[in-house]
């Protein structure tokens, strides 16, 4: 079986963005409303001649109720069944508590996880970027999943984890 790698996120971080961007096709349903990717959706993608399964999930949040507890169970099940995880995180805004959120239930995962620091633009946000290793997970990537700028170097790093 292909090895399986997760893109969580709390919502409109850029997650779909980012797997269509891997993907090379829009395939992921994108929007600026929150909360659109309900379900985990599964996809092929390749780098370097790797082959890999790619599951977008909807909007990850703490404490919430109905439609979104469903959406941020269904995320967790995706990171329970994945061999690493991308967590993205926007980079314009920074880390939020939902964020930190995250990366706790990442922590108790257990699994290898890759920071995406999405919505660096240019090289002007390379600085927004650098806020994010306060999140502990290590060297945050700058990308532009909306431009493609850092999503080959990304990969590369996330191949490493797979
Ligand atoms: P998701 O909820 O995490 O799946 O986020 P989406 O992929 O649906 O994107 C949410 C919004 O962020 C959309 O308006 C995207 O166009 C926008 N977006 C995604 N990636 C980028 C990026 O790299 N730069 C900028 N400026 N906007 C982005
Ligand atoms: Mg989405």
């Amino acid at each position: 079986p292909l090895p399986v790698l997760a893109v969580v996120g709390r919502p409109n971080v850029g997650k779909s963005t980012l797997v269509n961007r891997i993907l090379g096709r829009r395939e992921a349903v994108v929007e600026d409303r929150p909360g659109v990717t309900r379900d985990r959706v599964s996809y092929e993608g390749e780098w370097a001649g790797r082959r890999f399964k790619l599951v977008d999930t909807g909007g990850w949040e703490q404490d919430v109720l109905g439609m979104e507890a469903t959406v941020a169970a269904q995320a967790e099940f995706a990171v329970e069944a994945a061999d690493a995880v991308v967590l993205v995180v926007d980079a314009q805004v920074g880390a939020t508590d939902t964020d930190e959120a995250v990366v706790r239930m990442l922590r108790k995962a257990g699994k290898p996880v890759v920071l995406c620091a999405n919505k660096v633009d240019g090289p002007n946000g390379e600085a927004d970027a650098t806020y994010l290793w306060a999140l502990g997970l290590g060297e945050p990537h700058p990308v532009s999943a909306l431009h493609g700028r850092g999503t080959g170097d990304l990969l590369d790093v996330v191949l490493e984890a797979l």
